[in-house]
């Protein structure tokens, strides 16, 4: 995850951006800085945020249509050669077309739903009967204010091209069936077009916002959820991350290494604060960070618990890869920290059978424990919870 000021800057203070940057930048979305599975989880919370302004914006057409059915009863408007009762059943059966958009789980039904409105609103609003006197101007004016608005609601792409191709179709139909308006065929076009790309621009705004608000988000859980001071994550960034990827399978592929779990601890780190000072101390941490780093392996989640403690889930690591790299760090340790005298202890506690990340914590810190009490700057196993010992040489 980038920390740049693009991601925190917009919801701080003006952007300071010239007005043709800032234009061009609705056409590089945020969206390609996001993983597939956020953006599958983005898609899925716009969908969700927009479904009531869509449902609105339906029902909205359908009364409109019911409105226009009733002023042409009484004849206050001129029709296009539909029946107005017809109109006026045609909008009440539309109406109920948001119901089923909001109680719809699939998103086919629900995108079939909402084309099957679009074409039977727009031939009842805007494509006159053969034969009828067109009104073509003002009636078409009202309905492509639908596309305007469904296409700044539209999360999906293919759900936008399939929409974009029934206002087109709608549009040649109603072209072939009268001709071109008094003002001309290429004004007609260019009306079309405007409607549907100012529609678009709305669209592309509120994925952008949406991209960028939950860049912001990430941003902040990451920042929450990270030690300053080594880089690494902190208690409850590494609780979550690792209790997440313990919980992950193994994609079917039959696990042989069980994965293990490295409690690191720095030997007397309270008189390297007194003797050497408090920078000292926080350099001697911020060393670590960097060793453990430079050293885990693929599926590592390290963390700074707190204080001088460290930890390490190697989530598919054997116990012989674990304590391998744990001693790793031990040695890099000492070595960087030669002057001070600096040294590691450390627990390791190797997964059993389904047991979950705060019993491996347990374990592992018991074996930790073990190593300070029988001198220091050594590396145990724990043993397994169900008594049989572990081969403390791995
Ligand atoms: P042991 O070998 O038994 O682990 O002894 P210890 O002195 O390392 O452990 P103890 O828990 O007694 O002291 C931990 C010290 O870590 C106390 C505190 O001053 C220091 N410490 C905790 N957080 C920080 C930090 O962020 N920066 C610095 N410089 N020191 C810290
Ligand atoms: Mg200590
Ligand atoms: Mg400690």
């Amino acid at each position: 995850m980038s920390t740049d000021d693009t991601v925190a800057g917009p919801l701080l203070g003006r952007e300071r951006r010239s007005p043709l940057r800032a234009m061009l930048a609705l056409f590089r979305s945020s969206w390609s800085r996001l993983e597939p599975a956020d953006r599958q989880k983005l898609v899925n919370l716009q969908v969700s945020v927009t479904q009531p302004a869509m449902a609105t914006v339906m029902l909205g057409g359908a009364v409109l249509l019911v409105l226009l059915g009733c002023l042409e009863a009484l004849g206050w408007v001129a029709g296009i050669g539909y029946p107005p009762a017809l109109s006026v059943v045609v909008g009440l059966v539309l109406a109920f077309t948001p119901l089923l958009v909001w109680y719809q789980t699939r998103w086919y039904v629900r995108l079939a739903v909402l084309l099957a409105y679009t074409a039977v609103l727009g031939v009842f609003l805007s494509v006159p009967m053969p034969g009828a006197i067109p009104q073509l101007a003002f009636r078409t004016g009202l309905f492509n204010m639908l596309p305007i608005a469904m296409l700044a609601l539209l999360v999906r792409r293919r759900a936008m091209a399939l929409f974009v191709g029934v206002v087109l179709l709608l549009s040649l139909v109603r072209v072939e069936l009268h001709g071109a308006p008094a003002s001309g065929q290429t004004m007609y076009w260019l009306y079309v077009f405007a409607t549907l790309g100012f529609g678009w621009m709305l669209r592309r705004y509120r994925s952008e916002f949406a991209a960028r608000a939950y860049l912001q988000s990430m941003n902040l859980w990451w920042q929450a959820r990270t030690d300053p001071l080594t880089g690494l994550l902190n208690r409850s960034g590494w609780e979550a991350v690792a209790a997440q990827s313990l919980g992950r399978g193994t994609g079917g592929r039959v696990r042989t290494r069980p994965g293990c779990l490295v409690f690191l601890d720095i030997d007397h780190f309270k008189q390297v604060n007194d003797t050497h000072g408090h920078q000292a101390g926080d350099d001697a941490l911020a060393e670590l960070g960097r060793i453990i780093r430079s050293r885990e392996g693929k599926d590592y989640i390290a963390a700074r618990l707190g204080g001088e403690e460290f930890v390490v889930l190697a989530r598919t690591a054997s116990l012989q890869e674990a304590w391998r790299f744990a001693e790793r760090v031990r040695a890099d340790f000492a070595l960087a920290q030669e002057a001070l005298g600096c040294t590691l202890s450390g627990g390791l506690a190797e997964r059993q059978q389904g047991e979950d990340l705060s019993s491996m914590l347990r374990r592992a810190d018991e074996a930790l424990y073990r190593a300070k009490s029988t001198g220091r700057d050594r590396l145990l196993v724990a043993a397994r919870s169900d008594g049989v010992p572990h081969d403390a040489s791995a």
